[in-house]
Formats: C-alpha cells, sequence, structure tokens
C-alpha cells in the first residue's frame, strides 16, 4: 500500500515510524512532515487543511490509505472529501469530528444518553453565563465551545476569574471558538487517557495513557501541550476501561450513528476517575500528543493494520496483541515554553539515539537546515523509550535524553511520578 499521512509532529513521527515497520506499507509520503519525518518518509508540500487539494494530491500520487494526524483536516472536512471521491481514510467525518469541534455538541450527547460527566450550562450570552457562575459557585471551568487549541478552558477556583473568562471569551481571546462557552461543574480526582477504535459499528480498546500538562516537575506551573506520556494508565485498571467502555464510550458511538453521524477513527477519551467511576472530561477525535508516541511504541507495525481494519469496516475481525511491556515519553521544549522562546538553536547528539530497538526519538518542532538539525517550536522532541517496567522505561528515556545535546532545551525530570509513586 502507497499511504498519506496528514501532520507534522511528534504524534505523526510516531504513526509513520510504526506504519514504516508494517510490510504492508510501500510507500510513505507525509505531509507537511519535519525533519525527523524526512529521514524515514517523504515529506510533502501541501495545504492538509483543504480537501480538495488533499484528494489532487492522493489521485496523482496513487495513495491507498490516508491517515488523518490532527483535528483541524478533520473538522474542516477533509476526510468527506476524501471518501467522496472514493478514497480510503483513517479519520472521523466533519459531522463526528463535531465532538472535539464543539463541547457543547459532546454534552448534548452525553445528556441523551446519559453518560456519566460534569453538570454544565451552555451560553451564547455573557450576562447569562455569568449569573450561571454566580449560581453555581467555584471551584468551575469555563471552556470555549469551538477548538482554540488547547487553551480555551479556564479553570476558575474562584468567582472572580471565572467572570473574567466570559470577559475575555466574549470579547474574542479565542475568536470565533469563543463564541459559545459551555461552563462546568469542577470535577475532581485522577485523570487519564482511553483510545479506542471505532469502524462506525465496532469499537476496539487501542490502550490508555497518561499525560503531564504542567510545564513544571511536581506538576506545577503553567499548561501545555504536554510535557510528557506513559502507557499504560496504572488508574485505568480492567474495571474502570469496562465502566467507560459500557457507560461512556458505547452509548456515544450508538448516539452517533443513530443521529446519521457514525463515527470513524481514533476516539480519545479524557476520564476523571474517582472512587472506581469514570466520569467524561471531553473527546478528542485524533490521537493525542505526546499519548500517541508511547501508543505507538506499544504498539508498532499491528498499529496500522488496525487503523486501515477500521478504516474498511473490519474491526470485528481484528484484535490488538499487547505486550506486558510500559513505554514513555518525555518532550524536550524550547527554553521560555510555553512563554515566548528562542527559534532555531541547534540540536546535535540526535543519531546516536536511533539505532537500539527500545528508544526513539520522535521530532516534534524541527527543520534540517544545511545538514543541522533546528528547533522551530515550543515543543520539539519526545524521546520515548519502552521496558518491562514504567521504570526501565523511563530509565532508558532519560539516558536517551541526556545524550542529546540541546543547550536552549530543557525537560521535566519527573515524568511518571504518579505512575511509579
Ligand atoms: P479539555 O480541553 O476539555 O480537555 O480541558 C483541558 C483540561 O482541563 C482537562 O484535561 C482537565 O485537566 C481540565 N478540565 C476540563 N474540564 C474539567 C472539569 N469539568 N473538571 C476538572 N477539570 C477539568
Amino acid at each position: 500500500m502507497n499511504i498519506l499521512i496528514l501532520g507534522s509532529g511528534g504524534r505523526e513521527h510516531a504513526l509513520a515510524w510504526a506504519v514504516m515497520q508494517n510490510p504492508k506499507c510501500d510507500k510513505l509520503i507525509v505531509a507537511p512532515g519535519n525533519a525527523g519525518i524526512a529521514q524515514i518518509a517523504t515529506c510533502a508540500d501541501l495545504d492538509i487543511n483543504h480537501g480538495g487539494a488533499v484528494v489532487t494530491f492522493v489521485e496523482e500520487n496513487a495513495i491507498d490509505f490516508v491517515i488523518v494526524g490532527p483535528e483541524a483536516p478533520l473538522a474542516a472536512g477533509v476526510s468527506d472529501r476524501l471518501r467522496d471521491a472514493g478514497l480510503l481514510v483513517f479519520g472521523p467525518s466533519e459531522a463526528a469530528a463535531k465532538l472535539e469541534a464543539s463541547k457543547a455538541f459532546t454534552k448534548e450527547i452525553c445528556a441523551a444518553v446519559k453518560a456519566p460527566t460534569a453538570g454544565y450550562g451552555h451560553f451564547t450570552d455573557a450576562e447569562a453565563a455569568k449569573n450561571y457562575i454566580r449560581q453555581q459557585g467555584a471551584p468551575i471551568v469555563v471552556k470555549a465551545d469551538g477548538l482554540a487549541a488547547g487553551k480555551g478552558v479556564i479553570m476558575a477556583f474562584d468567582e472572580a476569574t471565572a467572570l473574567e473568562a466570559i470577559d475575555d471569551m466574549f470579547g474574542g481571546a479565542f475568536g470565533e471558538a469563543g463564541a459559545e462557552v459551555v461552563i462546568e461543574e469542577f470535577m475532581e480526582g485522577e485523570e487519564a487517557s482511553l483510545f479506542v477504535l471505532v469502524d462506525g459499528t465496532n469499537i476496539l480498546s487501542m490502550g490508555s495513557a497518561q499525560d503531564h500538562k504542567r510545564v513544571g516537575e511536581g506538576d506545577t506551573g503553567l499548561n501545555t501541550g504536554g510535557m510528557g506520556a506513559y502507557s499504560p494508565a496504572p488508574v485505568l485498571s480492567a474495571a474502570i476501561e469496562a465502566k467507560a467502555m459500557a457507560e461512556i464510550i458505547k452509548p456515544t458511538m450508538e448516539e452517533m450513528a443513530r443521529c446519521g453521524a457514525p463515527y470513524q477513527g481514533i476516539l480519545y477519551a479524557g476520564l476523571m476517575i474517582k472512587d472506581g467511576q469514570p466520569r467524561l472530561v471531553e473527546y478528542n477525535v485524533r490521537f493525542g500528543d505526546p499519548e500517541c508516541q508511547v501508543l505507538m511504541m506499544r504498539l508498532g507495525a499491528q498499529a496500522m493494520d488496525l487503523m486501515h481494519a477500521a478504516a474498511e469496516g473490519r474491526l470485528h475481525q481484528a484484535q490488538v496483541n499487547w505486550a506486558d511491556d510500559h513505554a514513555i515519553t518525555v518532550v524536550m521544549a524550547a527554553k521560555g515554553y510555553p512563554g515566548s522562546y528562542e527559534k532555531g538553536t541547534e540540536i546535535k547528539g540526535l543519531d546516536a539515539q536511533i539505532e537500539d530497538g527500545h528508544n526513539m526519538v520522535f521530532h516534534a518542532g524541527t527543520k534540517a537546515q544545511d545538514g543541522k538539525v533546528l528547533a522551530t517550536g515550543g515543543r520539539v522532541l519526545n524521546v520515548t523509550a519502552r521496558g518491562d517496567t514504567l521504570q526501565e522505561a523511563r530509565d532508558r528515556a532519560y539516558a536517551a535524553a541526556d545524550a542529546i545535546d540541546w543547550p536552549g532545551g530543557f525537560m521535566r525530570r519527573d515524568i511518571g511520578w504518579r505512575a511509579l509513586k
């Protein structure tokens, strides 16, 4: 098969790495890709949010199967354009991608199927939103309805912060995404992510992970896109996973099909777990980044067969062959991230990492220039390793990260602490 992956982050590097190991892959193109991806696949310049451009590219390059990495092309209907043209794609339709693109839509679906989640109000008017906050009191969570690159969620521990968030959102701080807001009950507990493959009808677990969102050790400081992750998530026991499947995921998928928007692709459920009960925090319609890196490290070549089976509606015949292993990824970010940071600093010592079968450095924000690798983004490298235990995986990941010579970067040294505690 000739395969096209859309995206350019660490997630797409990990997907590319897994796909390349599968003997069914003849040719792999990643658009737009990055410097790390360019070492294992062909990178191509393409406007991945433009359905017409993607269809033309797929036809011209005799692509048999398209895997969509990020949410933006999904929300823009790129999967629909590909399917309309009779092409095979892994990723939900624009209608099904609303599970991520609209928080109000997801809350309505949850209410319809009585899936356990935070109580909420949905507002298009600032005054009504503020009255609701005054009524409910803090702590409370204010969310922009639409896609806001992970930044549209304000956890308010006092009323004033929540009211200010309303002014910001209706004042346009998140653009279109904040024209409507969802205000939620604050849920306590431990968070974990459950990943499931869905082919429109059948659902198959693709494993669990936990990530570290805060920039500082001990999970302190500002929120980021994620400073590290590990899989499996010990808090998501088999019993809790079964509960989440039965009470949240299965009813949601049935409701989507009933509404005429059957879901196909990877569904990532953010869960809050307390006293053995999972509640839904949010859905995402793509792999998490950096969670994808640890899932791919554990799944390897079979990941491609599983995504292919989902795209072809054959998940009832598929199964995941889990090794009894653990994986961890440590994010190396540019100094200053998530605030302002310098771009273009040089990274050395990367080649030494790639030989050992137990670890891999997935690139996120890098570019190759004049034989050098330069940092181009905030989160730049994902140093990922596997082991028989989480501790072994972690030791390998940090040994590999320490071998990288990048004075412009930093990492947290405590990824996985909760699980190792
Ligand atoms: P979301 O984009 O909806 O996942 O929100 C981002 C993060 O905010 C989540 O991963 C949680 O850590 C936190 N969060 C969101 N909603 C709630 C809630 N209702 N209660 C507590 N924490 C929340």
